[in-house]
């Protein structure tokens, strides 16, 4: 059954529950001694809708219809009577270093609706105006960057890629500045609210908030209330299973993460702030997609520098996130040596996953007894594909094509991969050595386990996405909605919903990065 927005069982667990700030003024300010602020949003001139995105309405039960009623609501210019909007206080590790109190500076909570499975869902308002956490920035967001959020989001469900979810994206019909490139040239651009829809949007920093003011009980009532809500067996009466809550967390965010790599995704801000308690991808800023693979690439600007959060580096920053939360957990227990223990649930999980992710994307099942060998075939390749500029997506999907058995002569083989290749008529003739004399170890392999081809095209088929929100596709969709054509979203959208599935006429979705689009990625992704 759909309901209209209105007609919606709104609820508002969260602020019955937890104690919050008893001012409901936007004025920037430390929050102390409470989980979250009461605010409302602030009105805008002139709200379209621009995308409703269908299977996310069903998860909430709202209908699809695009009535008034349902614009008012999603740009914030209504607040129904049973909503109870706030934004949530917490703080967070950025860059590595402890930043304080951070908060919803531009996104707030509507209300909470049960799905009809009873599970439940928020829905949040990321640019609806400044919330007491703004500090000196504006609370909005710009159409480029909820443009991106909205697609990604959706592109990463699809995927298999545990994330939050987005319902819709407003125009708001007024105009937000942003110095794009940090130099001074502040310029003005649309700005637009996504609605986002996950069953919480608490993160690690909701918990090191509290830990790092002292505030013991309150970190206490935050871990109770998400344990009993999201983890139900690790609470018994008054006791909480604290470790096992963090070895969970670990698990989680082990698997999350090497989706990321599974599919080439970088998320570009993995501060603590930005890491949700339920290991969801969250909060899609200056995030890319890997298009010639190399580990060390960031699409984070203003991480050039050091690049801390560089493709490679994405599985080792996600366990320091998790020492981070680790430490805000300590004085929920007796014994801190039952948290350092509970990390371990992290290597543990990553460690397979990584190898059986390896071996997935090459259409291979691990085998205890080859474990060794398999890690230095899937290390190789990776070694190979850093060798010059190739398409991580594009080669993948060639690589299960290739006949194996008997395996081509290497021209042949490169020919056959050539379309992966951002310069094939340069390539080295070391590089083509390399590769063949790969290939040649990857045909004995799947020999030797006696891996049918449509078997292993099947797998590959399955685990290496064709499909992916390439930077170029994005930044195309998002310069013509803002000329007031959305029927490229809608279709980019459709796209994506079946990324694994090759479909005639979509050749232009699969193509890697046009010349003009390297210099523009920057542009696209920065300040959002
Ligand atoms: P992010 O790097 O996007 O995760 O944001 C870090 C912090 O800055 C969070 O507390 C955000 O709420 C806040 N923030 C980012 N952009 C804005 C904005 N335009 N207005 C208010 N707060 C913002
Ligand atoms: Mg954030």
């Amino acid at each position: 059954m759909s309901l209209d927005i209105e007609a919606l069982p709104w609820t508002h667990e969260l602020v019955d529950a937890l104690p919050g700030d008893p001012r409901e003024d936007l004025a920037p300010r430390q929050v102390r001694g409470a989980l979250y602020s009461r605010v409302q949003p602030t009105p805008v001139s002139a709200p379209r809708l621009l995308a409703l995105v269908p299977e996310v309405a069903d998860l909430v039960g709202l209908a699809h219809a695009p009535t008034p009623a349902l614009v008012e609501v999603l740009s914030g210019n209504r607040v129904l009577p049973a909503m109870r909007p706030y934004a949530a206080c917490y703080g967070g590790h950025q860059f590595g270093a402890w930043a304080g109190q951070l908060g919803d500076g531009r996104a707030l909570t509507l209300g909470e609706v049960r799905g009809a499975d009873g599970a439940p869902w928020e829905l949040q308002l990321k640019g609806a105006g400044p919330t007491p956490y703004s500090r000196r920035a504006d609370g909005r967001a710009v159409l480029r960057s909820s443009l991106r959020e909205l697609v990604c989001s959706e592109a990463m469900h699809h995927l298999g890629v545990p994330t939050t979810r987005a319902l819709s994206l407003v125009t708001t019909g007024d105009g937000v500045v942003r110095d794009l490139l940090y130099d001074g040239h502040p310029e003005v651009e649309p700005g637009a609210i996504v609605c986002r829809v996950a069953p919480s949007f608490v993160r690690f920093g909701n918990f090191e908030l509290p830990a790092s003011r002292g505030e013991h009980a309150l970190l206490e009532q935050l871990t109770r209330w998400v344990l009993t809500r999201h983890y139900p067996h690790l609470v018994d009466g008054p006791r909480l299973d604290v470790p096992g809550f963090l070895a969970e967390v670990c698990r989680r965010t082990a698997l999350m993460v090497n989706h990321w790599m599974r599919v080439g995704f970088v998320h570009g801000v993995m501060n603590t702030d930005n890491m949700s308690i339920l290991g969801l991808t969250i909060d899609y800023g200056p995030y890319g997609w890997l298009e010639p693979f190399d580990p060390s690439w960031t699409p984070n600007t203003t991480d050039a520098q050091t690049r801390r959060y560089r493709f490679g580096q994405q599985p080792r920053v996600a366990l320091w996130n998790l020492t981070m939360l680790a430490q805000a957990l300590v004085p929920l227990v007796d014994d801190p040596a039952s948290l350092e223990a509970a990390l371990d649930a992290y290597a543990d999980t990553l460690g397979p996953a990584q190898l059986e992710m390896a071996l997935g994307k090459l259409g291979l099942v691990p085998d205890a007894a080859r474990a060794d060998d398999d890690a230095a075939l899937a290390t190789s390749l990776y070694t190979l594909l850093g060798e010059v500029p190739i398409d991580m997506t594009l080669y993948y999907r060639r690589l299960a094509e290739l006949p194996l058995s008997p395996l081509p002569a290497p021209a042949a083989c490169m020919e056959a991969l050539s379309e992966a290749y951002y310069a094939p008529e340069v390539v080295p003739a070391a590089h083509v050595e390399h590769v063949h004399a790969w290939l040649s170890r990857y045909a004995a392999r799947a020999a030797d386990a006696q891996l049918a081809e449509a078997e292993r095209h099947a797998r590959m088929s399955r685990t290496n996405p064709l499909y992916v929100p390439r930077n170029a596709l994005v930044h195309t969709v998002i310069e013509q909605a803002a000329a007031g054509d959305v029927a490229p979203l809608t279709r980019l959208l459709e796209v994506l919903r079946r990324p694994y599935e090759p479909r005639p006429g979509l050749e232009a979705y699969a193509a890697k990065l046009p010349a003009w689009a390297e210099h523009k990625n920057a542009t696209t992704s920065a300040t959002s």
